[in-house]
C-alpha cells in the first residue's frame, strides 16, 4: 500500500499511460514510420484504458491507421462497421482463425503461389484487440460484417509480453504481431527499423514491470534515469 501512496501522486502520461518520468513518447516519435499499407485497430472498450494494452502504443508508432472503438450494446461508444474497408480482395483480419498462414521469416520470393496471390493486393490490415475471448468474437462479428479473410502471422519469435498470463508463449501481443505485419508487407522497411520497434516494446514492457514492482533495477534492460529513480525512492519489489 506505501508504494501505491506514492505513484498515486505522479501523474501519468495521457499518450503511453506510463507514469510521466517513464514515459516513451519521445522514443515513440522518432519511431513514426510512413507505413504504406493501412492499419486499422479495433480495439475493445474496456481493453483501451488499461496500462498494459500494446496496441495503442504500436499504433502511435504508425502514421497511416485508424483507430475504433468495440462497443457492442452500446451504439454510442461502438465503430460503425461502415467506415471499415469493404473491398474483401484487399482487406485482412489478422487474427489466427482459419486462413491464410504466412510465415514472416520466409523470403517473400519463396511463398507458396496462393500466398503471393493472396497478399500482393492487400491494402488494409484489420487488427482486433482485447483480451484473448474478446478478440475472438470481435474478429468473428467483424469477419461477418465485412468479409475481409483472417491472416495469421507465424514465426519462430517467443513473444516476450510478460505484463499478462497469455495461454502460449507462441501467441503475440498485438504490438509484436503488427511489427511482424510491417516486416512483411511493407517493402522499404529497414531490418534496424523492425528491430527499433522491438526495442521501443522491450522498454514498454520492462517500465510497466518496473511500475508494477515485478521486476528488480539491476534486470531492467533501459537503465532508469536521474528523473525517473527519484520519483520511485521506495519501490517495494514484490517478485
Ligand atoms: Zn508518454
Amino acid at each position: 500500500m506505501k508504494s501505491k501512496n506514492i505513484y498515486s501522486k505522479i501523474l501519468r502520461c495521457q499518450k503511453c499511460f506510463l507514469h510521466k518520468p517513464l514515459c516513451i513518447c519521445e522514443d515513440i516519435q522518432r519511431l513514426l514510420y510512413a507505413n504504406k499499407i493501412k492499419f486499422h485497430f479495433v480495439i475493445h472498450r474496456k481493453e483501451w484504458i488499461t496500462t498494459s494494452n500494446t496496441a495503442r502504443i504500436v499504433a502511435m508508432t504508425l502514421s497511416n491507421k485508424e483507430i475504433y472503438t468495440f462497443a457492442d450494446g452500446n451504439p454510442h461508444e461502438h465503430l460503425d462497421l461502415n467506415k471499415l474497408p469493404n473491398d474483401p480482395n484487399k482487406t485482412v483480419i489478422m487474427f489466427p482463425l482459419t486462413g491464410l498462414e504466412i510465415d514472416v521469416d520466409v523470403d517473400k520470393k519463396n511463398l507458396s503461389e496462393n500466398a503471393k496471390i493472396n497478399t500482393e493486393n492487400i491494402t488494409d490490415i484489420i487488427v482486433p484487440d482485447g483480451n484473448w475471448n474478446n478478440t475472438k468474437r470481435m474478429a468473428k462479428k467483424l469477419h461477418i460484417a465485412i468479409k475481409a479473410p483472417f491472416i495469421t502471422l507465424k514465426s519462430d519469435r517467443l513473444s516476450k509480453y510478460r505484463l499478462r498470463k497469455q495461454p502460449d508463449l507462441k501467441f503475440l501481443s498485438t504490438f509484436e504481431a503488427v511489427v511482424q505485419a510491417i516486416k512483411f508487407f511493407e517493402e522499404d522497411v529497414s531490418k534496424s527499423h523492425i528491430e527499433n520497434l522491438f526495442d521501443l516494446f522491450d522498454k514498454f514492457v520492462d517500465r510497466s514491470l518496473w511500475v508494477n514492482g515485478r521486476i528488480l533495477e539491476q534486470d531492467l534492460k533501459y537503465p532508469l534515469d536521474k528523473t525517473a529513480k527519484q520519483f520511485f525512492p521506495n519501490k517495494i519489489i514484490h517478485l
